[in-house]
């Protein structure tokens, strides 16, 4: 081993956080918190002031999102993971059809496939640094794939599939580390959910989701069907949709949040529309990105991971290097000087650095970082 590399302070970025989720929370955001310590810390989500804080979410990602007619915001405890096994529970009928290309697609299909009471799901399966996009199925009742690929720093397109909406498929996207960084047209899914740790900064334990009326529709319709015929399948009322719905609409969650989550959230959502919504943060993200797969490409020893210049992910950015440099050191002297979660990816295995490059991260802390890494890839030898 060798010894620890001291970065010039000049060098460093103002903040070294570069997590894919958790990921960098705004000082602003903890301020809110303090702000609220008397008022809203500790007090009860079912009276005014905490709902006040949940409906400026809901009013102000409608705004981001541009809600579409007769969409709604939902949210309620469990993160997306537990969104994945709600959609199993109250929203897919009997088939879904699953792009899988990393570890987070592939979870949600794998819930889907564990099921008892759904058939067998029909995966399209892409390799990892690529996406791959469900295809129409005849008897299929939902279309399933994530926006952005945390596990490998993939976007994929948000579009329909041809033919689904004929057929009365819902599309269901898994945007956790997508929105709020990637631009979307929500009209073109019925389900558009995510946790608030990825581009919204704030703490996890949260699922938040962008819901069309077909969607609200099919919960309500295969949740009476499970109370006709309880032997065919179970919904438990934490995985109800109905349920979350109803509580969301009252500004509320059907079990007790994380008060200081929301309050972190609120903030974050209230200073991307400040900052002009989603076109701001987008346009901000994609700076970031291409910042990294800039000095990527003209690196001699980093090559960004994705080589489909379009399915470059422009929030989780993954840059390969050479065999000779190992990326483990490279990862352990960053965090020595205070620069920490860049690591790819453990089950992806690969010599990878992974950075988030959500909103909150400044541009100029990621030129930072590139001239870091430079200058401790120069030293590891020593
Ligand atoms: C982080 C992540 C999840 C899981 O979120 P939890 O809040 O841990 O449940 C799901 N999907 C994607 C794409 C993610 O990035």
């Amino acid at each position: 081993m060798s010894n620890t590399i001291a970065i010039p302070q000049s060098m460093l970025p103002e903040d070294g956080r570069f997590g894919s989720g958790p990921s960098k929370i705004r000082g602003e955001q903890v301020d809110a918190l303090a702000a609220g310590a008397t008022t809203l810390l500790g007090t009860s989500h079912r009276q005014t002031p905490v709902r006040q804080v949940v409906a400026s979410i809901r009013e102000g990602l409608a705004s981001f999102f541009r809600l579409p007619e007769g969409y709604e915001i939902a949210l309620g405890n469990g993160g997306a993971s537990a969104f994945w096994d709600m959609a199993c529970a109250s929203l897919i009928a009997r088939r879904a059809a699953f792009g899988t290309y990393g570890s987070f697609s592939a979870k949600f299909a794998a819930s889907a496939a564990s099921a008892p009471f759904l058939e067998s799901p029909v995966i399209f399966e892409g390799d990892p640094g690529t996406y791959r996009l469900p295809e129409y199925v005849d008897g299929v009742d939902a279309y399933c794939w994530a926006h952005n690929e945390t596990s490998t720093g993939v976007a994929a397109p948000v579009r329909r599939v041809a033919g689904s909406l004929g057929q009365g498929a819902l599309t269901l996207v898994d945007g956790t580390s997508a929105a709020g960084a990637l631009p979307v047209d929500v009209s073109q899914t019925d389900a558009y959910y995510f946790s608030p740790q990825k581009a919204f900064g704030s703490d996890g334990g949260l699922w938040v989701a962008v819901l069309s009326p077909a969607a609200i529709e099919r919960a309500a319709s295969v949740e009476q069907g499970a109370k006709l015929d309880g032997a065919r399948r179970w919904v438990p009322p934490f995985l109800s949709l109905t349920s979350a719905v109803a509580n969301s609409r009252k500004d509320q969650t059907l079990n007790t949040p994380a008060v200081a989550t929301l309050i972190m959230l609120e903030n974050q959502v209230r200073w991307l529309n400040d900052n002009g919504g989603l076109d701001w943060a987008s346009a901000r993200c994609a700076r970031s990105a291409s910042i990294l797969y800039d000095w990527a490409e003209r690196s001699a020893y980093a090559n960004p991971f994705v080589t489909d210049p379009g399915a470059r992910s422009h929030s989780v950015v993954t840059i390969d290097l050479d065999d000779a440099i190992d990326a483990n050191r490279v990862v352990s002297a960053l965090r020595d000087n205070g620069i920490v979660d860049t690591s790819g990816y453990r089950k992806l295995g690969r010599n990878q650095l992974r950075i988030g490059v959500f909103p909150s991260v400044e541009p100029s802390d990621v030129t930072a970082l590139t001239q870091c890494v430079d200058y401790v890839v120069e030293r590891l030898g020593d």
